[in-house]
């Protein structure tokens, strides 16, 4: 296996809160990490951390051989790791086929002058986006909503074109914060099957923090646990399962 991603001893400090502690975790290629723990436990400033968003206060972070640390957002992201939110941030006003065309930007190379003056390579530059933005509408599952404005999609549609836009940036990472969040349990089974995709069809590797059990030990192949900011455990889904620590901690008695 090649480890893409390998966090070593994260710590990060908000004033007096410890957020994390000392978390070490490595995402190999190919496959679909899971991250669970309470409400709290620090999940979200992991994913914040790997995106460049936060600073860790102590410990390292390599993806594909290359440091992680003091990087910004639109680094990492031209690196390869995409992400989504557990707010949905979407152009509220634009249409599907438009917020996925922004994200496309983010890979192109036409110039602010390019785009005024509308040349030849502009041009061709820009239907090249469009195109691509459609595919990724109908790889997501709402390729006949592309010009719906994205304010009247559906919940489960909206967190679908998020994905799409990540995509859009064409990362070796995808990391989705809480994506079957607001979904009916039809919507969560066609999102696994989508993500399962991702990983089998597409060959990426994905990150995803969610709070429905089943739903995440459905589809990963390796689970982190986060507990009040430490790493309590990891492994398959079934060592996971049945670890006394993260039954305590979070899973309860009723899913083992
Ligand atoms: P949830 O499942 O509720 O989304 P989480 O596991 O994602 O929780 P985090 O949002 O990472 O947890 O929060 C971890 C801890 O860090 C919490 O105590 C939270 O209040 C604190 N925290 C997170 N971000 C900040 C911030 N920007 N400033 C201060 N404290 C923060």
């Amino acid at each position: 296996m090649t480890t893409l991603l390998k966090l070593e001893k994260i710590s990060k400090r908000f004033g007096g809160i410890t957020a994390l502690k000392d978390v070490s975790l490595n995402i190999e290629a190919g496959e679909i990490h899971g991250l669970i723990g309470p409400n709290g436990a620090g999940k979200t400033t992991l994913f914040n951390i790997i995106t460049g968003l936060y600073s860790p206060t102590h410990g390292n972070l390599d993806f594909k051989c290359c440091s992680l640390l003091g990087m910004k957002p639109h680094q990492v992201l031209k690196l390869g790791i995409a992400r989504t939110f557990q707010n949905i941030r979407l152009f509220a006003n634009m249409t599907a086929l438009e917020n996925v065309m922004v994200g496309r930007h983010a890979r192109t190379q036409a110039g602010v002058i390019g785009a005024v003056l509308r040349n030849p390579r502009t041009r061709a530059e820009e239907a090249a986006i469009q195109h691509r933005a459609r595919e990724l509408l109908e790889l997501v599952g709402i390729g006949s909503h592309r010009h719906t404005l994205a304010k009247h999609l559906s919940y489960g549609d909206q967190r679908r074109l998020e994905i799409a836009r990540a995509l859009a940036t064409d990362p070796e990472l995808l990391a989705l914060d809480e994506p079957a969040a607001g979904m009916n349990p039809t919507e969560r089974e066609t999102l696994k099957q989508l993500i399962m995709s991702l990983r089998d069809q597409l060959g990426l590797s994905l990150l995803v923090i969610e709070h429905d059990v089943k739903f995440i030990m459905g589809m990963c192949n390796h689970i982190s646990v986060l507990n009040f900011g430490e790493k309590i455990a990891e492994g398959s889904p079934q060592e996971v399962r049945h670890n006394p620590a993260v039954i305590d901690a979070y899973l309860g008695a009723e899913v083992t």
